[in-house]
């Protein structure tokens, strides 16, 4: 169902978990009204930040697994040991209703859709150094020690990923970084 969209409505951009990917969306769906978010649905609980519909659909496992058991993930993947998926209907219906559509998504779950959409954009955010990340992550101060640390491990084998995507962004300067960002979408979507 994604076989056939054009180039510029699909956006995928993932991220080691602490390069600043969240910071970088919300004020790219601020700036853009016509940008929407799909937003998954996770096992993760929430934090204290987070707002259930708006940042996640967070459900129980089992609600997880029905959900996938009846094909309503685009894709879905273990991450950091929770189930997290992209709702296929709500991202058919963004599209449908004229959306610029920006997943959030992991490394896994960004191939996982240019093979179901092709003309998908692929953009991979990288931390300026593992050292940065880890300092984000720690100053974020959302996750326990073994938390980060799982994620810090993660991180090495995402990066390894990065060649497979069609832009890398270095989140060094923020304000640098969400130019870029918004500089490769907006290329696209004034085409479209
Ligand atoms: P992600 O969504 O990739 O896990 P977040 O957007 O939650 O990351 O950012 C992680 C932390 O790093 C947040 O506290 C955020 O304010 C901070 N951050 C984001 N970008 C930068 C940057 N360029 N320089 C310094 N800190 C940043
Ligand atoms: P966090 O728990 O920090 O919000 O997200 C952890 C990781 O899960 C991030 O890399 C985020 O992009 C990814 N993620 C969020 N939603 C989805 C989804 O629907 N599918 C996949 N594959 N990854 C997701």
């Amino acid at each position: 169902m994604l076989e056939h969209i054009e180039l510029g409505r699909v956006f995928v951009i993932s991220a080691p978990s602490g390069t600043g990917k969240t910071t970088l969306v919300k004020k790219l769906l601020k700036n853009h009204p016509n940008f929407k978010l799909s937003v998954s649905w996770t096992t993760r609980p929430p934090r204290p930040d987070e707002m259930d519909g708006r940042d996640y659909h967070f459900v129980s496992q089992s609600e997880f697994l029905e959900a996938s058991k009846n094909n309503n993930f685009l894709e879905f993947e273990i991450v950091h040991r929770y189930y997290y998926g992209t709702p296929r209907q709500d991202v058919k219906k963004n599209i449908q209703d004229g959306y610029t559509v920006i997943l959030d998504i992991d490394t896994k779950g960004a191939l996982t859709i240019r093979k179901s959409c092709p003309q998908a954009i692929l953009i991979f955010i990288q931390p300026p150094s593992i050292e940065d990340l880890e300092n984000r992550l720690r100053q974020r101060a959302t996750e326990s020690e073994q938390d980060i640390k799982r994620r810090l491990q993660n991180a090495h084998q995402e990066m390894s990923i990065k060649s497979k995507f069609d832009y890398v962004i270095i989140n060094n300067k923020l304000d640098h970084a969400y130019d870029e960002l918004e500089r490769c979408i907006t290329s696209y979507t004034k085409r479209a």
